[in-house]
């Protein structure tokens, strides 16, 4: 499996739900704002830079780190 560019939307959201490093933009500057509210993405990430992250590739791919 190799994923260059643009990963898809299902892609992004499929990562952030099972990444360990996942932390919602949204809920890390407003503390009002409930986490399950949001939709869970790595666009919604603070870790995501402008459409990378530097673990995307991993967790994507199945890292199993235990
Ligand atoms: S942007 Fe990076 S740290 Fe954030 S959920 Fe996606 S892969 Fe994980």
């Amino acid at each position: 499996m190799e994923y260059n560019d643009s990963p898809s939307m299902e892609q992004k959201r499929y990562v952030a739900s099972v990444c360990p490093e996942y932390r919602s933009r949204v809920v890390a500057l407003s503390e009002s704002i409930a986490e399950e509210e949001q939709m869970i993405s790595c666009d919604g990430c603070i870790h995501w830079n402008n459409g990378r992250c530097v673990i995307f590739d991993e967790v994507l791919t199945g890292i199993d780190q235990t």
